[in-house]
Order: C-alpha cells, then structure tokens, then sequence
C-alpha cells in the first residue's frame, strides 16, 4: 500500500493559512487534516475536535511525557502538538494529511519524515498587509497582536527551507496554487510508480 503524502503549511499567523487550506481541502476528496492540540483558549466559533483539540497545560506536559507527539512547539506563547498516532495511522492507510503548523514544527517534521513530506510556505504581499488581516480578524488582544508580528519576522526568515512558496495576495489564486501542489505531488514520478504498477505500460508489451 503506498504512504500517504504529509502536506506541511506553514507561515505568519493572519497570512491565510486557515482560510486557503479549509477552501482547497473542500474541493478535494482523499485529504485529512490534523487536527493540532494547543492550550491556547479557543477563539469565538472554534470547536474542540474541529479546529483543535483544546487541552490544558497539565495534560499537554503529559502527552509530551508519554511520546504523543510527531513534533510540538511553543509558539506566539502558547503549546501546541502534532498527534503521532493520528498522522502514522493515516499515512500508513494512504490518506494524504494535511498539517497547518508553525515553521519550527515545520522544520521538525521533515526531519523525522522526509520522504513523505512537502513544506508549503504561505507568505503575506508586505507586513503592512499581513497586520491589517491580524487586526481586522480581531481574535488576539494588543498584546498576543504584537508578539504574532513580531514573530512573522523569523519566521519570514525560513522561506528558503521551504518547497513551494505561496504569496497570499489574491485568495482564489492561493488556493489554486496549494490545489496545484496537492495534486501535483500525487503525480511525480518517483511517487506514481510505487502504485500504478498495475498498468500495462510500466510492462511495454504489446497486447
Ligand atoms: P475519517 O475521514 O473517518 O478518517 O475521519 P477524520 O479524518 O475526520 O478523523 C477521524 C477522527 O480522528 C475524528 O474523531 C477526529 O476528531 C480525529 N482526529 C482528527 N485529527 C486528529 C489528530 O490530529 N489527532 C487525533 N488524535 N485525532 C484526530
Ligand atoms: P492564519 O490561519 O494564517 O492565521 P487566517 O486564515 O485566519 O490566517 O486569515 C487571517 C485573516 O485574513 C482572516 O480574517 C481572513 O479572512 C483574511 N484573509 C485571508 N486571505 C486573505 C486575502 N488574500 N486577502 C484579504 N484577506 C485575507
Ligand atoms: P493559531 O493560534 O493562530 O491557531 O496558531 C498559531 C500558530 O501555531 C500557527 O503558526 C499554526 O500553524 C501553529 N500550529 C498549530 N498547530 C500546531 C502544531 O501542532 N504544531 C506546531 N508546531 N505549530 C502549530
């Protein structure tokens, strides 16, 4: 059975990584996403089990203890973690994931899983823009505001590290664009042949 892909998206909180992703993954069929888990509070109209699985710090201390997680990191001052199990799982039955995470985790992941994953970069058209989104989301206080612009820098910083890199100026556009990589990534040679061995032409024979 062919593993999965691992579809890593990652950059500036308020860039659109949310918006891009909920929009492709509703037009295709055959993806997951990974569901983090953080003990930030949830925002207004975020579900537990949906957006994340929201813990408190107690028993994300316990879940780092017992191994639970692929990659977790501290990020904009609070915890969050990628479920092993649930990506292992899945990949393992063929199910393309994908991951909405910051660039440390990112970075991290593609160390423990190479093969499998595909970095995507959502950067913003200028800084100017991406604080206008933060701002006009309206879910973080001044305080959490400045830390998550403050951060954009290093994290602007990482591009390079990245496989595919996508400027979320036009919405429609962005989200053609990471449709395009999904798909794209399906077909690469090194991937098809692992699987289409049951068409006839791998054998060039004549029938
Ligand atoms: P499927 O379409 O039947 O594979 O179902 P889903 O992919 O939607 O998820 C199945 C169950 O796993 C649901 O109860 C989800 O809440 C849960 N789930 C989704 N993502 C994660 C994750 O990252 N970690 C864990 N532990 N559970 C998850
Ligand atoms: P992230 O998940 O990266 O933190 P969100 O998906 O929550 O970002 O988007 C942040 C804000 O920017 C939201 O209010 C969203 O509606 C808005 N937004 C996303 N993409 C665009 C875009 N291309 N143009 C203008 N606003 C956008
Ligand atoms: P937010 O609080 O805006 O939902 O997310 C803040 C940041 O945490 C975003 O960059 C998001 O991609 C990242 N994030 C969400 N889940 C995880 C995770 O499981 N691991 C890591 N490393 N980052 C995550």
């Amino acid at each position: 059975m062919t593993k999965g892909i691992l579809y890593v998206v990652s950059g500036p909180s308020g860039v659109g990584k949310s918006s891009i992703i909920k929009n492709a993954m509703s037009k295709l069929e055959g993806f997951s996403f990974s569901i983090s888990y953080t003990t930030r509070p949830p925002r207004p109209g975020e579900k537990d089990g949906k957006d994340y699985f929201f813990i408190d710090e107690k028993t994300f201390d316990k879940m780092v203890e017992n191994d639970e997680f692929l990659e977790y990191a501290e990020v904009h001052g609070h915890k969050y973690g990628t479920s092993k199990k649930y990506i292992k799982d899945k990949i393992n039955e063929g199910m393309n994931i994908v991951l909405d995470i910051d660039v440390q985790g990112a970075l991290n992941v593609v160390k423990k899983m190479p093969k499998e994953t595909v970095l995507i970069f959502i950067a913003p058209p200028s800084y100017s823009e991406l604080k206008k989104r933060l701002m006009n989301r309206g879910t973080e206080k001044e305080k959490d505001l400045k830390i998550r612009l403050a951060d954009a820098k290093w994290e602007l910083s990482k591009i390079n590290e990245f496989d595919y890199l996508i400027v979320n100026e036009d919405l429609n556009e962005a989200i053609n664009q990471l449709i395009s990589i999904f798909i794209a990534e399906q077909i690469k040679t090194e991937r098809v042949t692992e699987h289409l061995g049951k068409y006839s032409f791998f054998k060039f024979e004549e029938e």
